[in-house]
């Protein structure tokens, strides 16, 4: 590890300031993503600034839903009681991801903004595009059978790694931002990730020094019929292959509204809209939610290694969506 500067930060404005003003200074919050990097020599800033005493971790009901603190650990969350009875899937979603002892020091916001684990971007002999803009992409002709179908470019075929994102896409949540200014901007959770087009390293929209205060959830109404699923090579510690987070609001078997979102085929959480816009209005059945499947991977394109990955989305998708339906 490169030798670098510590700074605690005491209130929020401080610290927005201390990395808005060093385009190498980084935010330091669970570390369990950035302190990996910066030991395999990825990532090296210059100037951590750890945000950990900001008051910031706070799990709140709001007028609109629930607010999720930026510096809320991830096992606090998901076991957070209003979290379980309103946002199950978000519960299971993040259950789902890394260990139990990675889960205690990682926190939400750090969970959102996790690099890309693609073995390419972690060996620094190798071109990158992500890692050094312009060098090329290894992944694209290489071993990419973990990697996206949808979405990707030819600059950039990873897939965003983080659980706890996909059912926050699915769920419609939005991102508090706070600025050099001291002003506080809010996005839609799916626009935080971005597409890799020709500039994979500029992969969120957040601008250097922007800092991530809170996550708000909005009510919902598929609390008791939503899940999480995640398929990966390992029961346990290991990336989604797939992974769906679905949510059916149902008038008896009619579906009045539902929410899909995939993680492991794209680089960034896939709101799965045409499957969704299908099934509002038809009666809940395997055989709809296997036509909304098709109709969401029509668009996929496979690389090499990945074909496997188009029929298990669908299997995935029909899957979790029966679970769904059933409460499970
Ligand atoms: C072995 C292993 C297995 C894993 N398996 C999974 C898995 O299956 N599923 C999964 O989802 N994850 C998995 N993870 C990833 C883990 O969930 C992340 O490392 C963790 O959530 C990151 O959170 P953190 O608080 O430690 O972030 P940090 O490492 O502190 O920060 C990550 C990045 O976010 C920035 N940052 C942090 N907080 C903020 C903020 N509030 N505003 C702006 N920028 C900020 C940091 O500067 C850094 O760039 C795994 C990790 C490991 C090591
Ligand atoms: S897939 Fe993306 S992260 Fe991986 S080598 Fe290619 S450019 Fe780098």
């Amino acid at each position: 590890m490169r030798p670098f500067k510590y700074t605690k930060a005491s209130d929020a404005a401080g610290a927005v300031k201390s990395v808005s003003s060093n385009k190498n200074a980084r935010y330091l919050s669970g570390g369990t993503n950035i302190l990996d990097l910066m030991k395999e020599d990825i990532s090296r800033p210059d100037e951590l600034v750890d945000i950990n005493s900001l008051k910031l971790s706070e799990i709140k009901p709001t007028a609109t839903g629930l607010s999720l603190g930026a510096l809320a650990k991830n096992t606090e969350t998901a076991n957070h009681p209003l979290v379980r009875q309103s946002y199950p899937m978000l519960a299971r979603a993040i259950l789902a991801g890394a260990s139990e002892q990675i889960r205690n020091m990682a926190t939400n916001g750090g969970n959102v903004l996790q690099q890309v684990r693609c073995l390419y971007f972690y060996d620094i002999a190798v071109p990158c595009n992500r890692r050094e803009p312009g060098s090329g992409c290894s992944a694209i002709g290489g071993l990419n059978r973990t990697y996206a179908i949808l979405g990707w470019s030819e600059n950039c075929v990873a897939v965003n790694p983080s659980d706890m994102a996909v059912a926050l896409a699915a769920l419609d949540a939005k991102v508090n931002i706070q600025n050099a200014e001291g002003k506080m901007r809010s996005i839609p959770f799916t626009e935080l990730h971005r597409l890799p087009g020709d500039a994979p390293h500029d992969d969120k929209a957040l601008a250097h020094g922007e800092m991530i205060t809170s996550i708000d959830l909005p009510k919902n109404n598929f609390a008791a019929n939503s899940y999480y699923l995640k398929v990966r090579d390992r029961a346990s510690y290991s990336f989604a292959l797939v992974s769906v987070a679905a949510g059916l609001e149902l008038t008896g078997k009619k579906i009045k509204l539902a929410r899909i979102a995939l993680g492991g085929v794209a680089n960034k959480p896939w709101r799965a809209l045409e499957a969704e816009k299908f099934l509002a209005g038809k009666t809940a059945s395997r055989e709809v939610f296997k036509q909304a499947a098709e109709l969401e991977m029509k668009n996929a394109k496979p690389l090499e290694h990945n074909e496997y990955k188009v029929e298990l989305g669908k299997r995935s998708i029909v899957r979790a969506l029966e679970k769904a339906l059933a409460g499970k």
